[in-house]
């Protein structure tokens, strides 16, 4: 018996990412692939986008914009925007990373340590349309641009883009969000600086909502294939998910058949009795989820060692229906499998 496995289809990764760019175009499509590309391995997925001709990542923090850098050579565009201390920054610099900066003491480290590496530090400046998560609020917006122009003509640093995050829960909200911006981005141009991308939606404003687009639109659930809790579905959206949990039937007893898979492997307990896992004879109910087994209501010609479907899509729930049962998020249930469970690709 082997241990349960996260398999990733990168062919699906190519189609979701072909799907994703004809959709958004002439938008440019920033991948995102923090925490460790959604837990499905970030080498892998950068190695295989870059193969799919992506020339721009999201990483979140620096560390991972760093190995992205390092997977993906000399010629793509890395956005890291979480706010860090100087020796990331240094790091940053030296590999040529953007930094999203959505603070004022922010700005001014970001500069003070390129001027001492005798660097530009390319930046991308965040705007806080009402989410309060980071970002200038916009009535310190020009006092914030008069900062990042003097910096500027000191020659430690570049303004390239203009960015915020939108909740992407109401459409009234985003709205308010987008005026916002729009009056920042107008300030922004009117200052002098050379943007090169404005960006504002991820994968959900991306599909449905075109004004929302700009230049860039940073995506990356639906590149994977994870739809919106509560959302449209997977063939509305033409997206499918790229990675299936599967494990293996240790045995059959009283109880029902049991899986090799439980909580300890990143299943939350609290889905026994409200999802399925699938076999290639249907779906059966789940009935008790232990730290390293699963009960699930047997069926007629279940066999010892069958490798069944945890989630997945296709003839299987996805992790969004799981998320669904339990008031999450298709991510949270992707990023909840264990590192220690085998990660296997699909070439
Ligand atoms: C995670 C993240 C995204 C991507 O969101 P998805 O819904 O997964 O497409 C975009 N922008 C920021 C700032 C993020 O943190």
């Amino acid at each position: 018996m082997s241990s349960p496995e996260l398999r990733i289809d990168l062919r699906e990764f190519d189609r979701n990412l072909a799907h994703v760019q004809a959709t958004v175009a002439p938008a440019q499509l920033m991948l995102v692939v923090k925490d460790n590309a959604y837990a499905q391995g970030l080498e892998w997925i950068v190695r295989r986008a870059v193969h799919n001709g992506i020339d721009l990542f999201g990483s979140f923090d620096i560390p991972t914009g760093i190995a992205v850098r390092q997977t993906a050579g000399p010629h793509v565009r890395i956005l890291a925007w979480q706010t860090s201390g100087e020796r990331l920054i240094d790091e940053a610099l030296a590999a040529d990373i953007d930094l999203g900066v959505g603070d004022r003491v922010y700005l001014d480290r970001v500069a003070a340590r390129a001027a001492t590496a005798q660097l530009t530090a390319r930046v991308q400046l965040k705007i806080d349309t009402g989410l309060h998560r980071n970002g200038v609020r916009p009535e310190q917006w020009r006092e914030f641009l008069a900062q990042a122009r003097s910096y500027e003509d000191a020659g430690s640093i570049r303004v390239v883009g203009i960015w915020s995050h939108i909740a992407e829960a109401s459409d009234e909200d985003d709205d308010e969000s987008r005026k916002v911006f729009e009056q920042a981005v107008a300030l922004t141009e009117e200052a002098g600086f050379a943007l090169e991308m404005r960006h504002l939606a991820a994968s959900a404003a991306s599909f449905e909502r075109p004004e929302f687009r700009y230049d860039v639109v940073r995506i990356g659930a639906f590149c994977y294939g994870i739809r919106s809790a509560d959302g449209p579905d997977e063939d509305y959206l033409g997206v499918h998910p790229i990675s299936a949990l599967r494990a293996q039937i240790a045995r059959i007893d009283a109880s029902g058949v049991v899986l090799n898979v439980g909580s300890l492997d990143g299943l939350p307990s609290l889905l026994a009795r409200r999802c399925t896992i699938t076999s290639s004879s249907g779906q059966h109910l789940v009935t008790a989820i232990g730290q390293d087994e699963t009960t699930v209501v047997p069926w007629d010609d279940a066999s010892v060692g069958e490798w069944v479907t945890v989630f997945g899509g296709g003839e299987a729930l996805s992790a969004t229906d799981l998320a669904e049962q339990i008031d999450t998020v298709g991510e949270e249930i992707l990023l909840r499998v264990s590192p220690l469970v085998k990660r296997v690709y699909v070439e």
